[in-house]
């Protein structure tokens, strides 16, 4: 498809075009009429001009004049009347045509116009029709991209209001369980029942906490210090940190690297919370005396990290969907350890933010799990 510029130009050359042809057709049809007419008055003259004074002298050149003034006025007459006729169809053509051509050309636009109407109106899912290839077609199509975004962005909204009220509102009806047992005394006011308040509350704390950084990570409101870190280093900092954890369910935690491995281009803050979000999920769902293994290997000017755990396996069912957000394979157990099916997002994001990628596999339920991510080297 050719470019609008060309379109209109070609529009204007097809009326020009057209308009001359009209105006041609119509003095080839219409002028041997006009010229018999002006013969016959010509004749006309003629005949009055000798019927009158044939032999008069003095008469000859009054009828000489009246001759040449009835030839141009047939002439004249002739040639408005040509013109006339063929400028009327010229017109007549032309108007059709530019209403033709210029319709090809408002009707997308006022298309799309309806449609950002129906958008502005809150129906995120008009979107309009895109023929061709030139500068309309692809303001059609940018349309159009624009209408998927702005509707893409609205689910997403739709969705989290819809997880965030589900989320709270589990240990919110905990808590007003607790507060109605002590208030009808049902239950005791004793340290039990204080304790199991402060920990639904300390749970409500940890999933807005949670909230907030998903939120930071979506949006890519943080900034990443990039610079080249080494993996050995980033592996000592999470053991250290999951030390704790580990050794209460006597977990192993085993680095195998290579020694040729290259630094990881990133920012180390965010890495470490990778690493750890992984590890620690490892370590929750790998039972007593398992092991978890952090492998690393070159692979095409990336480094590709892996976190293997001997623990209970992600069904198949599940895998596609333990990166999205709220996402939890138990979700009564899950919520009970405080899991709020966030940490996995999160680390989606990160990594997707250093240009790599995450993913899981698994064998199967008891099978184990590994953990996969990719960052660019240094
Ligand atoms: P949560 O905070 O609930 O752990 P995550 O986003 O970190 O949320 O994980 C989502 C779900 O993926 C978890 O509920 C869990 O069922 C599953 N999962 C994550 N890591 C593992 C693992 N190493 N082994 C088995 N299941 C896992």
């Amino acid at each position: 498809m050719t470019s609008i510029r060309t379109r209109i130009l070609l529009s204007y050359l097809a009326v020009l075009g057209v308009s001359m042809g009209i105006v041609l057709l119509f003095v080839w049809l219409t002028a041997p009429a006009a010229y018999a007419r002006h013969l016959q008055n010509l004749q006309a003259v003629e005949e009055t001009g000798t019927a009158h004074n044939p032999s008069e002298a003095g008469q000859g050149q009054g009828y000489g004049a009246q001759r040449g003034q009835a030839q141009y006025v047939g002439f004249r007459d002739g040639l408005y009347e040509v013109l006339g006729l063929s400028t009327l169809a010229a017109t007549l053509a032309a108007l059709a045509l530019s209403i033709l051509f210029s319709r090809r050309i408002i009707s997308p636009l006022q298309n799309m116009m309806q449609a950002s109407e129906r958008i502005a109106a809150g129906h995120y899912e008009k979107r309009v029709k895109v023929g061709g290839r030139d500068e309309l077609a692809q303001l059609a199509d940018s349309f159009n991209r624009m209408a998927q975004t702005l509707d893409q962005t609205e689910t997403m909204r739709r969705r989290l209001i819809g997880d965030v009220s589900h989320e709270l509102r589990t240990p919110l009806t905990t808590i007003k369980g607790f507060a109605e047992g002590l208030m009808d005394g049902v239950l005791p006011a004793s340290q039990e029942t204080y304790a199991e308040i402060y920990k639904e509350a300390d749970r409500l704390t940890r999933l807005v906490e949670d909230l907030q950084e998903v939120s930071r990570v979506e949006a890519q409101a943080y900034r990443l210090e990039i610079a080249p870190v080494e993996l050995n280093a980033l592996a000592e900092t999470v053991a250290k940190r999951l030390r704790l954890a580990l050794e209460e369910k006597n977990i192993t935690f085993s680095v195998k690297l290579p020694a040729s491995l290259p630094p990881l281009l990133g920012d180390e803050d965010r890495l470490i919370q990778i690493l750890t979000n992984l590890a620690a999920n490892a370590c929750q769902h790998t039972p007593s005396g398992g092991n978890i293994t952090l492998a690393a290997r070159p692979e095409n000017g990336s480094v590709h990290v892996s976190i293997q755990d001997t623990g209970e396996g992600i069904a198949p069912e599940h895998l596609p969907h333990i990166f999205d957000r709220f996402y939890r394979v138990d979700k009564s157990r899950s919520r009970q350890s405080g899991g709020s099916g966030i940490g996995l997002t999160i680390a989606r994001h990160l990594v997707e933010a250093h240009g790599g990628r995450i993913w899981a596999e698994s064998p199967g339920l008891g099978y184990g799990s590994t953990f996969h991510f990719t960052i660019p080297a240094a």
